[in-house]
């Protein structure tokens, strides 16, 4: 009898269908599961997709090697696997691409895993080996007196050493367990083994310290503390804080226990400070399991639901009616900053909880945004997941664990949250949808936005697109009734919106170092001087935006990427381009006419910074951007603002997204207009939203705000809406432009890049795809290029491009459809791809 045959979604970006023999020994590999397949020489981690597939096979099929998931519980759900396919055949990305996207990285990787012994798989060995007459009086554990193979199993992880048994060497082990993949899934099912990634373990423990009971309370004899403390004032203010800590005025775990790493916050040579504490009897250690998730510990006050306003009342009215229905419904949440849609979210995720159901939270960056996740902590409490970037890969896995079990039904992160496997589903939100960050730019070029919507759909969920500025695509949507459109038009605590000055650059000179206007800088000295604060804002980074030759005017280009000046950066002393990454020294003559200076062109956040400092003395100025907030920093800089150790904030765009400081009463943006030069069919609607997103952060607490936008480009729509807080009055300006011009949301794009080493091969490569799109393209589909990129050359690779756009999007589809076989590597070392509803043009 010949072997069954599965498709497998196999994640090494070939886009095509792998077919393998599913041998009667490795057991059963229902669709979802996770398999061990053999890959040219490697064997790599794949996901089955369907059984029998469709595809004829080629003559010679290799056979799976095991099978990774218990069959009852696949890696991905069926629901999953139909998102992975349909994200595949939208973006025309590769399934097991798609599915490594989705899945934690642990859990696609084939090597280092280790199998470790349970408490309770402890138990069953015990009283296995006690023998088959008493083994019936141990409660609770599996007799595996009736099961030999799994038997020889565990006593093999419990011969093995404690730090666990490499899975490699359980399947090579003699004589050879039969299916031992499915005989270690059904071990850790049952709970005696529990898998683990062998490099991931040393990182999971760490040092903990904890006070003992000994010399503590209130009648120990101070001079006899003093001789166990010695006379180090730090040790007894380490002493001190970790009293304090356990008596529950800081973040330490249910036995008392706090890890060093946070102890070296406030003590960094807590080390050398504990040693003679420890040999006094009065502080203990101890190598614990790391704490997987950071925001575990900030456990906020807990928070109860506001009473809403009447807008809030209509909108969780809607809202909650589309939720009981149990069926899918989009809805746009449209409302200023501060108008109250975070609390709309929350109520609605009660209700959903209150019948059982789970959520999802997208919001654009999460490191950015610590008050949002701590706002449903505060609510939520424990079934809180957080997603975001500083979890380990182990950490990440557990949370995926905890999400898919059901212990943390609402999950918050970034785009790629939108995959959390939580089990029912009946909410999404996506906060800020407007935000570019919910498109990915590599790999998988999904939107996170429009994958909620495909996943809400199938599983009957409600989505809430939440923004003070709608993306055009959501505001039309809304407009033509198609997703619910509710509107938040006050804010609950009576704030005034801040009023907007726009101050003309050739009027109001700038500095040249500061970039600051004379008026500006007054009003910055007022503000500071009556106690308030103040955010500066600079799309841009580094000392300076390039180098320019004093006397021929030329800029320092990068030799590896086209039309890109490098930066200088002051603390480092060189110069960086920001789209590749090289880093140069400053040249001392001008590379181009070889005769004049170098001097700084325009200014970054870090120049701004020196010149303010030097000019408004007494001022104390921090600064944030992706350079200053690398690790700890940003939230760091952040808090430090927040406590007012900072009277002004110089920073970049990080700064426009949801922090919320009380303390600040003035925004100014030095180039408002930095951004409409892009060539991008969004670059009014991104300046726009930046703008208002800015002034948002003026007003915040109990006084009034006010913004000031310097800029040349006064006149422009996208600059003088923004000044009057008029956000349907711009989309509707918009909307008419991109009609006009079969821009989106009324035309759609794809746009096919071509890149590779050689100029002249990408550029025969892109001519020839573009002859075919033609030649294949229905009417309604119009063929642009090809053309160099914009950003011609990047990572010294030349990239040329095609842009598709069509009214129609199903010709489009179709068009693309017939596309797919030619993309992929090609002659010359070329690489064509597409970006299907492209976010970036450049
Ligand atoms: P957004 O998410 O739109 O920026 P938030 O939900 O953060 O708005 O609300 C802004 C502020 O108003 C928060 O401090 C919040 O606690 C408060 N708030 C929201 N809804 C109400 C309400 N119904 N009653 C009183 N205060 C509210
Ligand atoms: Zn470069």
């Amino acid at each position: 009898m010949t072997d069954p045959l599965v498709s497998v979604a196999v994640p090494v970006g070939v886009d095509r269908a792998f077919t393998y023999r599913l041998p009667p020994e490795v057991g059963p590999a229902p669709p979802g599961c996770r398999v061990l397949v053999p890959f040219g020489r490697r064997a790599v981690v794949g996901v089955v997709r369907a059984a029998d597939p469709a595809e004829a096979p080629p003559d010679r099929i290799k056979a799976v090697l095991g099978v990774l998931d218990a069959p009852r519980s696949p890696a991905l759900g069926r629901d999953a696997l139909e998102l992975a396919e349909w994200m595949s055949d939208y973006y025309l990305a590769p399934v097991g691409e798609v599915v490594r996207a989705m899945l934690p990285g642990l859990l696609t990787r084939a090597d280092a895993r280790v199998a470790c012994l349970t408490p309770e798989g402890r138990a069953a060995v015990e009283a296995h080996r006690v023998g088959p007459l008493l083994a019936g009086d141990v409660a609770g554990t599996v007799d595996l007196g009736r099961r030999p193979h799994l038997a020889r199993l565990v006593e093999a992880v419990a011969a093995g050493p404690a730090a666990g048994v490499p899975v490699p060497r359980l399947l090579r082990m003699k004589p050879a367990l039969p299916r031992p993949l499915a005989l270690i899934a059904e071990a850790c099912e049952a709970g005696l083994l529990t898998l683990a990634w062998a490099e991931e373990r040393a990182a999971r423990t760490e040092l903990h310290v904890r006070r003992t009971d000994y010399l503590r309370g209130a009648d120990v004899d101070e001079a006899e503390l003093q001789r166990a403390v010695g006379r180090s004032k730090q040790r007894r203010a380490l002493l001190d804080y970790l009293e304090g800590v356990a008596s529950g005025e800081g973040p330490v775990d249910e036995d008392g226990w706090i890890d060093l790493a946070t102890v070296r916050g406030p003590f960094p040579r807590a080390r050398q400070l504990l040693g003679p504490l420890v040999e006094a009897g009065l502080v203990v250690t101890e190598e614990r399991a790391r704490r997987l998730d950071p925001f575990a510990l900030s456990a906020p006050e807990p928070s109860q639901a506001q009473a809403p306003t009447e807008d809030q009342a209509r909108a969780l009215q809607e809202l909650g009616a589309a939720l009981d229905t149990g069926t899918f419904r989009a809805a746009l949440l449209e409302g200023i900053t501060g108008s109250g849609k975070t609390e709309v979210y929350l109520q609605l995720i009660a209700q959903a909880r209150a019948g059982g159901g789970g959520a999802i939270v997208l919001v654009p960056e999460i490191a950015l945004t610590p008050q949002l996740a701590g706002r449903f902590r505060a609510r939520f409490g424990e079934e809180v997941a957080v997603l975001h970037s500083g979890l380990t890969p182990a950490g990440r896995y557990d949370a995926w664990h905890q999400i898919r079990t059901g212990a943390r039904p609402i999950v918050i992160g970034a785009r790629s949250a939108i995959f959390a496997p939580v089990p029912d589903l009946r909410v999404v939100v996506v906060d800020e949808e407007h935000d570019p960050s919910f498109k990915q730019e590599d790999g998988v070029r999904y939107h996170a936005r429009d994958v909620a919507l495909v996943r809400a759909k199938a599983a009957g969920a409600v989505v809430v697109l939440g923004s003070a500025t709608p993306s055009l695509e959501s505001f039309h949507n809304a407009s033509r009734g198609r997703y619910l459109h509710l509107h938040l038009r006050t804010r609950p605590t009576p704030r005034p919106l801040p009023t907007v000055e726009v101050l003309p650059l050739a009027v109001h000179r700038p500095d040249p170092r500061s970039l600051l206007s004379a008026r500006l800088k007054e009003a910055l000295r007022e503000t500071v001087a009556a106690g308030e604060q103040a955010i500066l804002f600079l799309n841009r980074r580094g000392f300076a935006t390039g180098m320019q030759c004093d006397t021929c005017g030329a800029f320092v280009q990068c030799p590896d990427c086209s039309g890109a000046s490098m930066t200088y950066h002051l603390g480092r002393n060189r110069l960086l381009c920001h789209l590749c990454g090289y880093v140069a020294s400053v040249p001392e003559r001008c590379p181009s006419c070889s005769e004049g200076a170098m001097v700084h062109g325009g200014a970054g956040t870090e120049r701004v910074e020196v010149a303010l400092s030097a000019q408004l003395p007494g001022i104390r100025v921090l600064r944030l951007d992706r350079d200053s907030a690398r690790g700890q920093g940003l939230a760091r800089t952040l808090e430090r603002f927040r406590r007012r150790e900072a009277d002004v904030l110089v920073g970049t765009q990080m700064l426009s997204k949801g922090h919320d400081f009380p303390g600040v009463t003035l925004v100014g943006v030095l180039r408002g207009d930095h951004g409409l030069g892009l060539p991008d069919p969004r670059a009014a609607e991104r300046t726009f939203a930046l703008l208002t997103q800015v002034a948002g952060r003026a007003g915040r607490g109990d006084r009034p705000g006010r913004v000031l936008i310097q800029a040349f480009a006064v006149h422009h729509p996208a600059i003088e809406f923004a000044r009057a807080h008029d956000y349907r009055g711009f989309a509707r300006r918009e909307l008419e432009q991109r009609d006009a011009a079969n821009n989106p949301p009324y035309g759609h794009l794809a746009l096919v890049r071509v890149q590779g080493p050689d100029e002249r091969a990408v550029q025969q490569r892109a001519e020839l795809l573009a002859e075919g799109l033609r030649a294949r393209a229905d009417e309604p589909v119009q063929v642009l290029g090809p053309v160099p990129a914009p950003i011609a050359r990047l990572n010294r690779k030349v990239r040329w491009q095609v842009l598709l756009r069509s009214r129609d999007r199903p010709a489009l589809r179709a068009l693309l459809r017939r596309l797919r076989p030619a993309l992929g590597p090609g002659p010359g070392r070329t690489q064509a791809m597409v970006d299907v509803d492209p976010q970036n043009l450049l």
